[in-house]
């Protein structure tokens, strides 16, 4: 991804936004970061992601199908926490370094 280090932070919140709507997992989460101009490889967003579950803000679930398995990540109460704080934060960059 271009600009990693600056955007990072930003796609973590992305993550935790989805995660807190429904059950994500990888490939659905690099298709809808694409979406949005992040192009992210899964070798770089499976590493996040497991990052961010070891810092408590996600828990996976693996579910199987036929002969492949899928993780399924959803926000926990500290990524809920945190998440929240995000968008203060976000509100007053918005401010700041908006276009308007
Ligand atoms: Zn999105």
């Amino acid at each position: 991804m271009e600009h990693h280090d600056l955007l990072s932070g930003l796609v973590r919140l992305h993550i935790l936004h989805h995660a807190a709507e429904h059950p994500i997992y990888g490939q659905w989460m690099i298709d809808e970061l694409a979406r949005h101009g992040y192009r992210l490889s899964p070798g770089t967003l499976y590493p996040m992601l497991a990052n961010m579950e070891r810092d408590g803000y996600l828990t996976s679930q693996t579910e199987r199908a036929g002969r492949t398995s899928r993780k399924f990540y959803t926000i926990t109460q500290k990524g809920r926490d945190g998440l929240a704080v995000a968008r203060v934060r976000l509100r007053e960059l918005k401010g700041e370094a908006g276009t308007e």
